[in-house]
């Protein structure tokens, strides 16, 4: 077969458009760089946009719920909430703001909500406008395939189809992949899951139902109240009043009812339910300035023990999930008030991984740095999520706790920097940290924060001719800080 070679160079290289990656492209691009972003699919935003993942946790501090009771109504009035100290801005704020204007997302513009909601179709268009702006070179359809490496020195990478094989050199690589792909092809030290088994969180295919008649829901919901709890009824019922998000729980004698009669769906990789501990979220989607009563959302745990780095485990998992998807679509219209008439739309464009491997970086963020909100010297920003950890099992409800300290902790620089690999840094999900910290740091807030911290350091390692290591922190600090992020 006759390849055409060609060999491209670059400043700074991103490796995965999505959630984290374009952030990091923009940052670079914005500081100086000339920035080439690789994205192996159609769109930027990954799992924040193809995954429909609509709603960016937390922009500001998150209580943690006092009671099970409390979690219900926690979870269905955090998304209108302005209440705790925002601590993520700059780009991700620009971004919400650029959504708002429109009408892509809900709330105020200059402002997050602790949770924020977003159309996750437009959102690939103002990403996509965003980056071009900052004038970033975009490939689309561009899967790394290899990583050009020599004396543990990432050089660049390659991108390869049945027409071209393209070296893309670069002076810093940034591993935006969710996965680590590039860190792990590079050699670099990964932990993978939960430290008894290695087995990671479930997955997810969000899938949108159509057709829907959500008040019929909601007034189910109000003469159920023993099912729901009077206080998750009353906050429900005034929030869609007030045309702000709503978020509807579990139908729990309903899934007993269909769990008896053979008709609720059986999560792939589990035996069975537990109807009691399941969690899962649905949610009116907003479009066009309004929340769409008519259109709503579903995000549940779907498949358990999956390595979303295993491309046959992935295959299966993906079908089994679509396979629960279209069981459950099945299931809400026979049991669930509102949805008779109501029909399966789509499943995401991309599947929803919590985890995978986490790389281990100069240094690993820990369960006891996020309780106690420990500040670093090299923090790149501020977070504050709830560390919300799903359950391997699907035996015991989500873990949800709540940050201690100030409300916050920093992500240090060095939780980017791939131990032992040089020109090379990582940003989003898989960031140097424990598994229990993941539970926080994966949240799209936070992968944006390190998406930027780690964009701004790679251009500032292209100006002063450095590696990532030997960034000056107090200049990266300060020119973090000079775009509006809180350090
Ligand atoms: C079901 C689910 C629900 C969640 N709920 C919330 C929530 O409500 N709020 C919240 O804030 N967070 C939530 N999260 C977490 C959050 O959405 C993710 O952790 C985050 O979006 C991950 O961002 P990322 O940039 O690390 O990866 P991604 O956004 O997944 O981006 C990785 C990109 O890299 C690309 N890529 C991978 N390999 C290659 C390659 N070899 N070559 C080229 N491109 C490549 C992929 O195509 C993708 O576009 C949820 C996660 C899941 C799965």
């Amino acid at each position: 077969m006759i390849k055409q070679n060609e060999t491209i160079q670059a400043d700074v290289l991103v490796v995965g458009g999505g959630t984290a990656g374009f952030v990091a492209a923009i940052a670079a691009a914005r500081n100086g760089a000339k920035v080439i972003l690789l994205e192996q699919r159609d769109h930027l935003g990954g799992t924040h946009s193809g995954g429909m993942v609509m709603m960016i946790r937390s922009m500001r501090h998150m209580k943690a719920p006092k009671s099970a009771e409390h979690k219900k109504v926690m979870i269905t009035s955090y998304e209108s909430s302005f209440e705790d100290e925002q601590l993520v801005f700059s780009i991700a704020q620009e971004y919400i703001d650029r959504m708002l204007e429109v009408g892509a997302a809900w709330g105020m513009t200059g402002q997050a909500t602790a949770r924020q909601l977003f159309d996750p179709e437009i959102a690939k268009w103002t990403i996509e406008r965003m980056v071009v702006e900052a004038g970033v070179d975009v490939w689309f359809y561009a899967q790394v395939t290899d990583v050009l490496l020599s004396d543990n020195t990432v050089r660049g990478v390659v991108v390869e189809n049945l027409k071209t094989r393209t070296e893309i050199l670069a002076q810093v690589t940034i591993d935006a992949t969710g996965d680590g792909n590039i860190c792990a092809a590079a050699g670099a030290s990964f932990e993978f899951g939960d430290p008894a088994e290695g087995h990671c969180q479930p997955m997810t295919l969000y899938f949108v139902m159509g057709g829907v008649k959500l008040d019929d829901t909601l007034a189910y919901i109000q003469n159920h109240p023993e099912e729901f709890s009077q206080d998750y009824v009353t906050t429900v019922l005034r929030l869609r009043d007030e045309g702000k998000p709503i978020t509807v729980l579990p139908f729990k004698a309903k899934i007993k009812e269909a769990l008896q009669k053979g008709d609720y769906p059986i999560p792939y990789g589990l035996k069975n339910v537990n109807p009691d501990t399941l969690t899962y979220m649905a949610r009116p989607m907003f479009r066009n300035g309004k929340f769409r009563y008519d259109l709503i959302s579903h995000n549940m745990d779907m498949a358990y023990n999956v390595d979303a780095t295993d491309r046959k485990e992935l295959t299966n998992a993906t079908m089994g999930m679509r396979h629960v998807a279209v069981r459950m679509a099945a299931f809400y219209r026979k049991y669930v008030p509102g949805y008779e008439d109501a029909y399966l739309v789509h499943t995401a464009q991309v599947v929803g991984v919590r985890d995978s491997r986490r790389i281990v970086g100069d240094c690993t963020l820990n369960k006891d740095d996020v309780l106690a909100g420990k500040h670093f010297p090299d923090g790149i920003g501020r977070y504050g999520s709830v560390v919300d950890v799903h359950d391997k099992d699907g035996k015991q409800s989500l873990m949800l706790v709540e940050v201690g300290g100030s409300g916050w902790f920093h992500i240090p620089y060095r939780a980017l920097l791939p131990r032992g690999v040089s020109n090379l840094l990582v940003a989003g999900r898989c960031i140097s940290t424990d598994y229990i910290a993941q539970g926080c740091t994966r949240s799209q807030a936070a992968c944006m924060m390190t998406g930027q911290a780690a964009g701004t350091a790679a251009a500032l390692a292209v100006k002063s001719r450095v590696e990532p290591r030997a960034v000056n922190i107090g200049q990266l600090q300060k020119v973090l800080a000079s775009q509006n992020q809180l350090i």
